[in-house]
């Protein structure tokens, strides 16, 4: 049984699974298309980027940064979540998706804006907006079922990429807290910033020396230029109902 499934690879979805796995939680994203962030022109307001960014360029850098965390990413939808035994909060959960093999996790987050049909049989609350439904979360992302988070659009949160994907991180956190991992910061701290104090390196931190924090940033800063180094051929995709004839 694995730890945690994310529903949903988009901007949500992704940044939880960073979290997750970096934490030691064995993660699996099941992703059943593309994220709403596709659609954009140009991502501007997103931290980081003074003069923007292109948003299917940040995505496929997002994708890289997890799958490079040790996130297993799956295609498909996915179609219900049940409890594996009714009455027993700590059974875990069995998710089917369209084409794959039936998972079983501990914890699931819900990322897939905008669906959230396979919650139905969990009861976790759910509020109708116009067209849409989102998930109902206490404030770290709980929903009424012990064991099933939401994250992001779907969870009501704003629909901005940067909350997003400060929403995702958080309720990652939230599934950490929750489950047995021993964790207190996902920090990557200079070297003696614990251990000169005589303390131990915290659960979730590293401690690393000036060498190694250089050859970082040697990594760091060839992936980013290999990544923007051509222009991208893929252009938004258009709202469905758009005429393009
Ligand atoms: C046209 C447009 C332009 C935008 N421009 C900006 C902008 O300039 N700046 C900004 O800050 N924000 C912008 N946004 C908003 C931003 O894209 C969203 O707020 C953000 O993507 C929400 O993240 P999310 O993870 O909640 O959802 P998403 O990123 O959409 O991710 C949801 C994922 O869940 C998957 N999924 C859905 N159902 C299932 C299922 N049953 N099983 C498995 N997977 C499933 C989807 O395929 C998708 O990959 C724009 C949105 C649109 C539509």
């Amino acid at each position: 049984m694995r730890d945690i499934c994310i529903v949903g690879g988009g901007v949500a979805g992704l940044a939880a699974s960073i979290f997750t796995a970096r934490a030691g939680l064995d993660t699996i994203v099941v992703d059943g298309g593309e994220s709403i962030l596709a659609r954009n022109a140009s991502l501007e307001n997103y931290p980081g980027f003074p003069d923007g960014v292109d948003a299917r360029r940040y995505l496929r850098l997002v994708h890289e940064q997890a799958q490079g965390a040790g996130v297993e990413v799956e295609l498909g939808r996915v179609s219900s979540v049940e409890r594996i035994e009714e009455t027993n909060p700590e059974s875990g959960f069995v998710l089917e998706t369209d084409g794959g093999d039936p998972l079983e996790v501990r914890r699931v987050i819900a990322a897939s804006w905008s669906d959230s049909e396979y919650l139905v049989p969990l009861d976790v609350g759910r509020i109708q907006r116009g067209s849409k439904h989102y998930v109902n979360v206490d404030e770290d992302g709980r929903t009424a079922v012990e064991g099933v988070y939401a994250a992001g659009r779907l969870a009501g949160e704003p629909h901005q990429t940067i909350v997003a994907a400060g929403h995702g991180a958080k309720v990652g956190l939230t599934a950490i807290h929750d489950s047995d991992v021993n964790f207190y910061h996902d920090w990557v701290v200079p070297e003696g910033y614990f251990t000169g104090r005589d303390r131990d390196v915290p659960p979730g931190c590293e401690e690393i020396d000036d060498e190694e924090r250089l050859e970082r940033d040697v990594a760091a800063r060839e992936t980013i230029l290999e990544a923007f180094a051509e222009p991208l051929a893929e252009k938004p995709t258009m709202h469905p109902s758009v005429d393009r004839e």
